[in-house]
């Protein structure tokens, strides 16, 4: 990687906006409430995987800190409240608003882009992406989706799952969150399904010399397509999906104006670029949006701590290989970055399929609904 890469990603920055911060103020990449909830608040947790040693290192949870302005950092302390709330709200299977689940999801956002920046710092001498981005300018600027697993055994903890992977680190595009019995998916990518809600469509994207994305943004087909996203579970679960309009890359939220006009489109957005919540069958979870519903975990389906940890890994290394199969078009790029970009996603698909292999190994004991098989009786009669 290139000095001046390194170089950016090491100098002082505030994890929301990216910038020089102003004030002093630290943010918690794991929220203090979120280490109590799970366990003690001043436990040693194994968080990142060193990527020279390759092992996770291990060090106290409460100190993952970014520095961060002041601005910024209140700001976003209002959304840790309120998806702290929306988070106990669910676990204790008590009733939710449309916008309490649109606070979760950009929660989501804010603990996947955070892990993602916390992973580069970690590893000072393996960056091989520049930090482009940083919480404010991903939080609610892509389609996003969630979904919950359930963990049949009490379980205490927290765990984040596929954010040591090269894909992960060039990507950051899906990721696991465990939550004492819970175990959430994340994944967010720019128009990842909006066009089988029948939103627009961003056709033929690729990138340009200069490292931009552009593509034919075409009008949807103003009808549900299924399934929503190309990827599947095959085990129980609950799942949640809203589609999101760019609106802070300057290229991108221009030409989103129009679109965001057409009838069907207003009609299905819950604020200026976001849409409603839909469900797995493409109806909107809530017929208003000041509605409120149970999102019923009580009776979901929940699986061994032998199982679902192992199997929900799998996915997620399936989805984020899926997602790099929908990366923008990089031939046009200029023979250095053509050259880069083949060779760390090929070295990064090779991980992933490796890790895929060894989970596949690991959950060869166990049938399709996640039961252990019975063992072949060991002697004849
Ligand atoms: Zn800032």
């Amino acid at each position: 990687m290139e000095a001046e890469t390194v170089k950016a990603n090491l100098e002082k920055f505030c994890v929301f906006c990216g910038n020089k911060p102003e004030g002093k103020n630290k943010e918690h990449i794991l929220p203090k409430w979120l280490l109590r909830m799970t366990g003690d608040e001043k436990r040693q947790i194994k968080l990142f995987l060193n990527k020279k040693t390759v092992r996770h290192e291990e060090q106290s949870a409460q100190s993952f800190v970014f520095p961060a302005c002041e601005a910024c950092n209140s700001e976003f302390s209002h959304l840790e409240g309120r998806a702290s709330d929306v988070i106990r709200r669910l676990l204790s299977e008590n009733p939710v608003k449309e916008a309490d689940l649109n606070d979760l999801l950009d929660w989501m956002d804010k603990i996947r882009v955070g892990v993602w920046l916390a992973d580069i710092v970690r590893n000072r001498d393996f960056n091989v992406v520049s930090r482009n981005f940083h919480i404010k300018t991903r939080v609610g600027q892509k389609d996003r989706c969630l979904f919950v697993f359930k963990l049949k055994e009490e379980y205490e903890g927290l765990n984040i799952i596929g954010s040591s992977t090269l894909m992960f680190h060039g990507w950051p595009s899906a990721f696991g969150l465990g939550i004492n019995q819970y175990m959430f998916v994340n994944v967010s990518s720019d128009f990842l399904f909006m066009h089988r809600l029948g939103f627009p469509i961003w056709k033929n994207r690729e990138f340009t010399e200069d490292g931009r994305i552009k593509g034919d943004m075409e009008t949807g087909t103003e009808r549900v397509r299924l399934p929503i996203v190309s990827f599947s579970f095959n085990i129980e679960h609950r799942s949640l999906f809203q589609p999101c309009f760019p609106t802070i890359e300057p290229d991108q939220g221009e030409r989103m104006g129009d679109y965001l006009k057409s009838e069907y489109i207003t009609g299905n957005l819950l604020t200026g670029n976001k849409g409603r919540l839909f469900d797995d069958r493409g109806q909107k979870m809530f017929s208003e949006a000041s509605d409120s519903i149970q999102i019923d975990l009580s009776n979901l389906t929940a699986y061994s701590i032998e199982f679902l940890p192992t199997y929900i890994g799998l996915k997620i290394l399936e989805i984020q290989l899926r997602l790099f199969d929908q990366f923008p078009d990089y031939s046009k790029m200029d023979i250095e970055s053509r050259r880069f970009w083949r060779k760390y996603y090929g070295m990064a698909k090779r991980m992933n399929q490796e890790l895929i292999k060894a989970a596949r190994e690991e959950l060869k004991p166990f049938n399709a609904d996640g039961i252990r098989k019975l063992p072949k009786l060991p002697w004849k009669v």
